[in-house]
C-alpha cells in the first residue's frame, strides 16, 4: 500500500495530449487544467506513457499533483472497451509488449481505413501523416483531421458521425486485448484499472454483467461514472454495482484539446477516491508538488 499525501482537488483523471489524439502537447494540457481550476490531474493518452515527464514537470511548476496514467485499448468481441490505468510501472515488460503491439497494429489499420476512404474521397496516407505528431498513437481522430484539412468535413464530430462511422463501410478494427487481459496486465504492473466511460449510448449499452464480475475478480479497481457520454440509467446501474463491490468511482473530462467539446474539470473525482487509487497502486508514485 502506498502512503497518500493530502489530495488537493478538484481532480480530473482523464486527459489526452498530442501523444495520442488530443490536439495539445502535454504541457499545454496541464496549463489548460490549471486554467480551469484543477489541482490534481492525470494524463491518460491512449496506449502510451511518453507524455508523463513533460506533464509532470509543468504540473510541478503550477503546484499541481500529477498522476501518471494511460487509457488502454481493449475490446470485448467487437465492442471497443477503454480501460484507464493509473500509477502502474511504465517499464513493466508485459504491459509494454501489449501497448507496442496495439500501437503497431493501429498504424496498418489506419492505413487500411484511409485506403477504403480513398476509393470515394480525395484522401491519402500523407494527409494523415501531416496531422500526426511524430510519436502519437494513431487513430481515427487523425484521419478526421485529415478529412477536415481536405475540406471534406467540418470537424471531428461530423467525421465520426459520417465517414468514420462503421456503418459507412470504411471502418477497420485494430488489435486490442480482451478486457480481462487488459485489467490483469494493468494490475500486475502495479496499476489501478478503471473502466472508462462504461455506459455510453449508441454503442451496445454495458458490458455483460458476468463480464463485469469477472473483471472485478481479476482486480478491476472501479468505474469512470461521471463522464459526459455515460447515460443516466447506466450511471445508476454502475453506482449500484460499485457500492455492492466497494469499488472506486471516478469522474473526469476526457479532454482532447480542440478535438472534442469536453472541457477540463467538467467532471471531477472526489479526494477520497483519488486517495483510494493512490493507496491501491504499487507501480509508481504520484508526482506531488
Ligand atoms: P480509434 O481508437 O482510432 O477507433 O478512435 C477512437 C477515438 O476517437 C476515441 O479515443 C475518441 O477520443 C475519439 N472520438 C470518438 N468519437 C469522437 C467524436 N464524435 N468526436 C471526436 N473524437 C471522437
Ligand atoms: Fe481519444
Ligand atoms: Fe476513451
Ligand atoms: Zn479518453
Amino acid at each position: 500500500m502506498t502512503e497518500v499525501q493530502t489530495i488537493a482537488g478538484p481532480s480530473d483523471l482523464h486527459m489526452h495530449s498530442n501523444h495520442s489524439d488530443g490536439t495539445e502537447n502535454p504541457g499545454q494540457v496541464v496549463r489548460q487544467a490549471h486554467a480551469h481550476g484543477i489541482h490534481t490531474m492525470a494524463l491518460t493518452d491512449h496506449d502510451r506513457t511518453t507524455g508523463w515527464d513533460e506533464a509532470a514537470a509543468v504540473a510541478t511548476s503550477f503546484d499541481m499533483t500529477f498522476i501518471p496514467g494511460m487509457e488502454l485499448s481493449a475490446k470485448h468481441v467487437w465492442r471497443s472497451v477503454h480501460v484507464l490505468a493509473y500509477l502502474f510501472d511504465p517499464a513493466d515488460a508485459a504491459l509494454r509488449a501489449e501497448t507496442d503491439r496495439i500501437r503497431d497494429d493501429r498504424v496498418g489499420r489506419a492505413e487500411r481505413i484511409v485506403r477504403n476512404i480513398g476509393r470515394d474521397y480525395e484522401l491519402s496516407w500523407d494527409d494523415v501523416l501531416e496531422q500526426t505528431t511524430m510519436d502519437a498513437t494513431v487513430g481515427r481522430p487523425h484521419i478526421a483531421d485529415a478529412l477536415i484539412a481536405r475540406g471534406i468535413v467540418r470537424d471531428r464530430t461530423e467525421a465520426f458521425d459520417d465517414i468514420l462511422h462503421p456503418r459507412e463501410g470504411y471502418y477497420e478494427p485494430h488489435y486490442a486485448p480482451d478486457p480481462l487481459t487488459a485489467v490483469r496486465l494493468i494490475t500486475r504492473a502495479g496499476g489501478v484499472a478503471v473502466i472508462a466511460h462504461p455506459v455510453t449510448a449508441g454503442r451496445d449499452r454495458m458490458l455483460p454483467l458476468n463480464m463485469i464480475e469477472q473483471l472485478i475478480a481479476a482486480g478491476l479497481g472501479g468505474f469512470e461514472i461521471d463522464h459526459r457520454e455515460n447515460t443516466a440509467a447506466g450511471k445508476r446501474a454502475l453506482r449500484e454495482i460499485a457500492a455492492r463491490h466497494d469499488l472506486i468511482v471516478t469522474g473526469s473530462s476526457d479532454y482532447h484539446g480542440a478535438g472534442k467539446p469536453n472541457r477540463p474539470g467538467e467532471n471531477t473525482t472526489s479526494d477520497e477516491m483519488v486517495a483510494r487509487i493512490i493507496e491501491r497502486a504499487t507501480g509508481t508514485s504520484p508526482r506531488y508538488p
